[in-house]
């Protein structure tokens, strides 16, 4: 049973801007000044409203540490505007973020699942460390009542630091709920390695004692829903169960696939979810996701 999902990505302002992988699927090809944009608080807490009337059972937020370029300095901004309106709708709150930014979220957030993210750079050179951190961290949410997950983007270094490593990779069984390897998309676009291991998942051959956790056999491990679904294991949901708006007020069909159907304002979504929304096919393959 799908839990439809709506993403909402209100600011295109990121202090790890550079700092994280450059190909952010929020921040590619924004210029400097699109990054200041931003749309009314009214905007989004219109669209939740709409999209709580429209049945919608999930509010997804990306929340980024914020440089304050829009204007805004706390990164909890929207969340803490949004999150009372989805919750009159019982919409379950969702969030991506960083550590740090975790920290601040509080039971008064109704925060009900966290993803943090995690790769072989930004877990800084000292793991231990940064282990003991998350690990403290993920027990005060969870003592919030809060599924904490782990978003692992998969590269041969993660593969080799997290997943080859069993010490580590049980570390990660423990600290989190469930960690979910995310592909890069566009994935013909990543490295070679990544690109060839991809390959060989989705033909179904094993590419070694990694391959368990990357099709989200081993407990405590979730497949990335992309790949899932590229492997003939699922139906993408994306347009019909899943939609995305950007900072810019532009819709698409999931928060990897391109944002051009302008909804920046109340009226323009209404329409959408009214008469196109259900015209919406099930895709039946996405290039962002193929290896060929
Ligand atoms: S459309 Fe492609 S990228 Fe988007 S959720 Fe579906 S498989 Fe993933």
């Amino acid at each position: 049973m799908v839990r439809t999902r709506l993403f909402l990505h209100p600011t295109f302002d990121c202090s790890f801007d550079k700092v994280c992988r450059d190909d952010c699927y929020l921040l590619k090809d924004k210029s400097r000044e699109e990054k200041k944009f931003r749309l009314p608080d009214e905007y989004w807490i219109n669209i939740v409203h709409l999209a709580g009337k429209h049945g919608f059972q999930e509010l997804s937020l990306p929340i980024n540490p914020l440089r304050g370029v829009t204007g805004v300095t706390d990164p909890l901004h929207w969340l803490r505007i949004l999150a009372p309106i989805a919750k009159e709708y019982n919409m379950l709150v969702n969030i991506t973020t960083t550590l740090d930014v975790a920290k601040k979220i509080t039971a008064s957030d109704t925060v009900d699942i966290i993803a943090l993210s995690i790769d072989d750079f930004r877990t800084g050179k000292d793991w231990k460390r940064y282990a003991t951190k998350l690990s403290a961290e993920t027990e005060r949410l969870r003592n919030l009542g809060i599924e904490t997950n782990c978003n692992l983007s998969y590269n041969p270094g993660t593969e080799i630091q997290f997943l080859f490593n069993s010490e580590r990779k049980k570390e990660l069984m423990k600290i989190f709920d469930y960690t979910t390897p995310l592909w890069p998309k566009p994935l013909k676009e990543a490295d070679i390695l990544t690109l060839a291991s991809g390959r060989l998942i989705q033909k179904g051959d094993r590419n070694g004692s990694t391959y368990d956790d990357l099709i989200g056999k081993t407990d405590g491990f979730l497949e990335d829903y992309c790949m899932s679904f590229a492997r003939g294991e699922s139906s993408c949901d994306a347009g019909w169960g899943t939609l995305s708006i950007d900072a810019f007020g532009r819709l698409a069909i999931c928060p990897y696939s391109a944002h051009n159907q302008d909804v920046s304002t109340p009226d323009k979504f209404q329409d959408y979810l009214e008469n196109i929304l259900p015209k919406n096919k099930i895709i039946e393959s996405c290039a962002l996701i193929d290896v060929e």
